[in-house]
């Protein structure tokens, strides 16, 4: 069994890992939320997740860098400062920290990036996104992967990328990538990639539609980093898909 500490524990995403802790060999040794303090609890466990809100990962991860202890990180939104603190504690201990956990995102990202270093730019890119009412970043941490996948594959930067098409004069310049967010309803996560051309498109989609997808791979990913060498991992290293 491998002992977890969850923050985020009272969220969505915190009840669906404790329930599906135990079908994963995982205990849930320690739940935290707002007003807990981790370090009362972080002793007794093999490996922190977390799964709540941005201002909570810095100071946690540092925490981890301090008692030596593994983290998984599924909590998205984080400011670039943040997520520079972050990274400077994943040189003391192992991270796993990605946007999504479902294995099927993280088939999207890699049909995604075979696909745009196939398709020339003849072929534009649009990233469309859509969640529930209550999701509080935008676009989501999913989205701006895929964006940093095919910004890659095509050799590309952030300034060929276009949020929303708000005000555009002119016509679609050539290499740019669309992100576009959509919220509503009780939507868990859709994420689409459309390559379009004159006389064909391409649409790679995915959708979610149920919270254990995520938790059973944060919690594949909690086994996996215990022991591991410190350092920055992604899913796409837990799932062997690079
Ligand atoms: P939620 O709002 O339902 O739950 C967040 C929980 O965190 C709440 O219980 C809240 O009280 C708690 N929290 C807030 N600030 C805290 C703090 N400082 N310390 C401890 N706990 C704190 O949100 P959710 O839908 O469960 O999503 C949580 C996060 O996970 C979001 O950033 C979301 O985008 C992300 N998410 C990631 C994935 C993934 O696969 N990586 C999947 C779904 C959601």
């Amino acid at each position: 069994m491998t002992k977890i500490l969850l923050n985020g524990a009272k969220g969505r995403m915190g009840r669906a890992i404790s329930a599906a802790a135990a079908e994963c060999a995982c205990e849930i040794a320690a739940a935290c939320d707002m007003g807990d303090n981790p370090a009362d609890f972080i002793a007794n466990c093999d490996v922190v997740v977390d799964f709540s809100f941005r201002e909570a990962t810095a100071p946690l991860a540092e925490l981890c860098a301090k008692e030596g202890k593994a983290l998984v990180i599924g909590t998205t939104g984080h400011t670039p400062e943040q997520r520079a603190e972050i990274l400077k504690c994943a040189e003391k201990i192992p991270v796993v920290w990605a946007g999504n956990y479902s294995l099927g995102v993280n088939l999207l990202n890699y049909l995604s990036r075979v696909a745009a270093q196939i398709l020339d730019e003849s072929y534009d890119i649009e990233i469309v996104e859509m969640h529930h009412r209550h999701k509080k970043d935008a676009p989501s941490g999913t989205a701006q992967k895929l964006k940093e996948i095919v910004l890659a594959a095509r050799g590309r930067g952030e300034e060929s990328v276009r949020y929303g098409r708000e005000g555009q004069i002119g016509e679609r310049p050539v290499g740019e990538i669309g992100v576009h967010a959509l919220r509503g309803g009780g939507v868990v996560g859709d994420h689409s990639v459309i390559f379009a051309t004159d006389g064909e498109s391409l649409e790679l989609s995915h959708r979610a539609a149920d919270r254990k997808v995520f938790s059973k791979g944060a919690l594949a990913a909690a086994k996996w980093i215990v022991g591991r060498p410190a350092g920055l991992y992604g899913m796409e290293d837990v799932l062997n898909l690079k």
